[in-house]
């Protein structure tokens, strides 16, 4: 252990900042401390339309029957660990028993279980680029080595890119990758996978094959119809985007019940609260309301899509609540700063892989989606 003195003579960080005498540098994981964080700037704008949330509050019906049900839960009690009326509920939604249902807080938690309980050292999950960034960066965290695949020119993923991530995986060692994530509807490009796809990469895998669904309610098909089937496939499912419900932190998981069990071997107890258990339960009443908005999102996506095929962009087809675009003439972040100045806010997807020149926005409001196509008519002219 260094001595008191060794310490305050340590070199300024790469910030220039030297130790205070006495002080201790602490320094995180050596791979953690090479991480860029997951984020999308929040900036406060009038027109916010970069992380594909609903449009509306929930319906007000399911706040007043929350209201209610706050004056009955036991606070000074830890809540249901199980979580049982909850899973049960989203279970009947599956036509599965709860056993076969795992929630946790937001589904990027879900995704954080799966790699903690399938993932780590020695063991590699693959994932086709361009896709939802949080299945990489929660790999690495979890020292889980990513393979990554890419898409093709339709951002497709194709039967020889399959073949090659799992050579790779294979030469990393023999069951792995033990984790194939797909995107479907695909954050950031707006597709559904192919439901022969989803059964290619479910009947190649040599472990776990992940359909990560937060827009699943807009797509035509679901990877749930072949949960019956596929003992290896894991569906996983937000409260975010479609339920209007970013705010309350739930998502949730399909699979074996034998991956549930593992699942909860790596949750920390109690970990969903009471209000949550009840807020999720109450919300899967108004299922009637939720296809509504998801019905009035999608003609809305048609009538943005359609405007913007009118613009110098390119349009990439959409199943889900959000538009990916590439920007013609024009470069795609002084756009962006150009309607951050106008009060909107896009998506700035450029860095992403093979995605240059690229902006996704989200479908909000009618109002909202007026004003952005005549934001960016405006800084596209
Ligand atoms: C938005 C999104 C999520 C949602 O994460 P939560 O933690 O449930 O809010 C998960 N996966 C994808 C692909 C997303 O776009």
């Amino acid at each position: 252990m260094s001595s008191f003195a060794d310490r305050s003579t340590d070199p300024p960080d790469e910030h220039g900042r030297s130790l205070a005498p006495g002080a201790r540098r602490l320094t995180p994981r050596a791979d953690v401390a090479l991480m860029a964080g997951y984020h999308s700037p929040q900036i406060d704008v009038d027109v916010r339309l970069n992380t594909n949330e609903a449009p509306e509050p929930p319906p007000a019906g399911f706040v007043a029957e929350l209201q209610a049900e706050l004056e009955r839960i036991p606070f000074n009690r830890y809540p249901d660990r199980q979580a049982l009326a909850l899973r049960s509920a989203i279970g009947a939604q599956h036509n599965v028993g709860a056993e076969q249902v795992y929630c946790a807080n937001g589904s990027n938690e879900v995704l954080q279980s799966i790699l903690l309980a399938y993932g780590g050292p020695g063991r590699a999950a693959a994932v086709f680029e361009p896709t939802y960034a949080l299945h990489s960066h929660i790999a690495r965290i979890t020292g889980t080595e990513v393979i990554a695949g890419e898409r093709d020119d339709d951002m497709l993923v194709d039967e020889l890119e399959l073949a090659r991530v799992l050579t790779v995986g294979g030469r990393i060692g023999g069951a792995n990758p033990a984790v194939m994530f797909l995107c479907s509807p695909n954050n950031p490009t707006g597709r559904a996978e192919p439901r022969d796809t989803v059964e290619r990469v479910i009947a190649s895998a040599p472990g776990l094959v992940v359909v990560d669904e937060a827009y699943g309610q807009f797509a035509r098909w679901s990877a749930c119809e072949l949960l019956h089937d596929s003992p290896n496939l894991v569906v996983v499912r937000t409260f975010s985007k479609t339920w209007s419900l970013a705010g309350l932190r739930l998502g949730y998981a399909i699979a074996e019940a034998e991956v549930v069990d593992a699942l909860l071997r790596v949750t920390l107890p109690y970990h969903l609260d009471a209000v949550k258990q009840a807020a999720g339960r109450i919300a899967l009443g108004y299922g009637d309301e939720m296809r509504e908005r998801v019905a009035r999102l999608a003609e809305e996506r048609g009538r943005v899509a359609a405007a913007l095929a009118e613009l110098p962009v390119d349009v990439y087809p959409s199943d889900a609540n959000f538009i990916l675009f590439r920007v013609r003439a024009h470069d795609a972040q002084e756009v962006w700063r150009s309607l951050v100045q106008r009060s909107i806010l896009v998506r700035d997807v450029t860095g992403w892989p093979s995605l240059a020149g690229c902006l996704r926005v989200t479908i909000g409001t009618q109002a909202e989606n007026d004003a952005f196509l005549a934001g960016l008519t405006a800084v596209l002219a």
